[in-house]
């Protein structure tokens, strides 16, 4: 797998580095180390991983689903014995505190472990012709999901090793074989991820990789006759940009998000305080799910100002080695130019800058801003990094007509005492899932999870994920 810190793609069952490219060095957001060098794959041998992927396809569908679920487990056991090598890696690659990286490589062992249970129940159903006017007792179809066949895995930089098993788990129980695109950086800990799978004793070519620039090898994989699903993670703007060259290719996209916090005169203010605070700033707000707009009623805006400034103040910053550290440098410079840029775009408005805003090298301090209005860009854009406006409104309607108001629709909060006002809201708002009293949140991983308008089509969470990935098949017998 690894030759000098070069990282090779698993291809047909072999670790292979690029015959014709140099590799792509990925470099630590931490300390500018080198983390590993990637190869950077040609469009041939691209080809030859997808072809690896198809030909073992059949044999992989056909291989009994028990013994798929064993892989599983098995490779769940080796990802958690990989446990502290991943979890430094993810540290260093990625600037993920350490307790966060631990918990994304646990994770995704439990769920690895719990999409092995759910592929050995899933069953098929029987449908007689007899409950349709006219039908016959004497018809019944046998309906049963069938692979969909070569999965293409696209994921992004945030969470390498759980957003990939969460593709690559639920395609293989469902009998498809997979290439696995990873984000850049991201991938040295992805590539100790797939080697887990492939220690376990998966079959050659059932997984596969492929490493190099997205913006360069992605268009050729994206359109590859021999692709027959493509499920996607990642930014709206590219998610966009891959269904426009993929008409007929069934996707998922999972994109970019705006999660709102809805804040109600009657929520436990220091409860919702702990979660907003949680939401909006761990991993540095680099996440799909993090809280990245309050919508507080003005009643209470005041005091909930004053209980956030208490706790973002008191978030520990800086290397993500130093344990308590929940906000570390942004994955890249273009990352922290973009989010200085909205920040200081939203103060020069005149928003308030309650606390933070300054800059060190790519560590944005904690940011919040309040009294933003809906003419500011940071009202309606998704920073991707640790700053967040307040809007304050005059009423819950106001609160939902705002929230819908944003191309996005991943998810959103409802902080209130009053269950059926937080259920009549829920069912207002034009977001795929809504957590009343919590954080947003993409877990428990059962659960289903999927964005509306710009924030992604399809769904995901194990079961969800596996009938996604697969299609029914009907076999009618006619009783004669
Ligand atoms: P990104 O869109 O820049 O990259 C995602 C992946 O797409 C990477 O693997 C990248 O190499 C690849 N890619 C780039 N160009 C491509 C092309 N032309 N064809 C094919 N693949 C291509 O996203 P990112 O910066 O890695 O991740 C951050 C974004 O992901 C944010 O917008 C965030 O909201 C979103 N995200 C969404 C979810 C969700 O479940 N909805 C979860 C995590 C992250």
């Amino acid at each position: 797998m690894m030759q000098e810190k070069t990282f090779g793609n698993l291809v047909n069952g072999e670790w292979r580095i690029s015959r014709e490219n140099p590799p792509l060095e990925v470099l630590s957001p931490v300390d500018g180390s080198l983390v590993g060098r990637l190869s950077s794959m040609s469009h041939t041998e691209l080809d030859e991983a997808i072809s690896a992927a198809k030909a073992a396809q059949k044999a992989w569908a056909a291989y009994p689903v028990y013994r798929k679920a064993q892989l599983m487990y098995r490779a769940a056991d080796l990802l958690e014995q990989m446990a502290e090598e991943i979890s430094e890696c993810l540290v260093m690659e990625i600037a993920k505190d350490k307790k966060s990286a631990v918990s994304e490589v646990k994770r995704s062992a439990d769920l690895l472990r719990y999409t092995a249970d759910v592929g050995k129940s899933l069953h098929g159903e029987a449908i007689f012709g007899d409950s349709f006017p006219g039908g016959s007792r004497d018809k019944m179809s046998c309906v049963t999901r069938v692979p969909v066949g070569t999965v293409l895995a696209i994921s992004p930089f945030n969470y390498p090793v759980n957003l990939a098993i969460s593709k690559i788990g639920p395609a293989l129980m469902g009998g498809n074989t997979v290439l696995l695109k990873p984000a850049t950086q991201g991938a040295v800990s992805a590539l100790m991820m797939v080697k887990a799978m492939q220690d376990a004793g998966l079959p050659a070519g059932v997984l596969n990789t492929a490493t190099g620039l997205g913006s360069v090898i992605g268009d050729y994989i994206v359109t590859h006759k021999d692709i027959q699903f493509i499920n996607f993670t990642g930014s709206t703007e590219v998610g966009q940009h891959i269904s426009a060259l993929t008409s007929m290719t069934p996707v998922i996209m999972e994109l970019g998000g705006k999660d709102a916090a809805i804040v109600l005169e009657d929520a436990d203010l220091d409860f919702a305080a702990d979660n907003i605070v949680d939401g909006a700033y761990s991993y540095s707000g680099q996440r799909c799910t993090a809280v990245k707009r309050i919508l507080a009623l003005d009643t209470i805006a005041d005091e909930l100002v004053e209980k956030l400034k208490a706790r973002v103040e008191r978030l520990k910053t800086g290397d993500p080695r130093e344990p308590g550290v929940t906000v570390t440098p942004l994955v890249s410079t273009k990352s922290a130019d973009f989010v200085e840029s909205l920040m200081r775009g939203a103060i020069q408005q005149g928003a308030r800058l309650v606390t933070g805003g300054q800059r060190t090298g790519n560590l944005i301090q904690p940011t919040l801003l309040d009294r933003v209005t809906t003419e500011m860009d940071v009202a309606w854009v998704e920073p991707f990094g640790p700053v967040l406006p307040i809007i304050r409104v005059a009423s819950a309607g106001e609160a939902v007509e705002i929230a819908n108001r944003s191309e996005y629709g991943l998810q959103s909060s409802v902080f209130t005492n009053n269950l059926n006002k937080a259920y009549s809201i829920a069912a207002q708002l034009e977001v795929g899932t809504v957590q009343i009293n919590n954080k947003p949140e993409r877990g428990p991983d059962n659960f289903p999870f999927l964005g509306v308008k710009s924030s992604g089509m399809g769904t995901q969470g194990v079961r969800y994920s596996i009938e996604s990935m697969t299609r029914p098949k009907a076999v009618t017998i006619n009783l004669t």
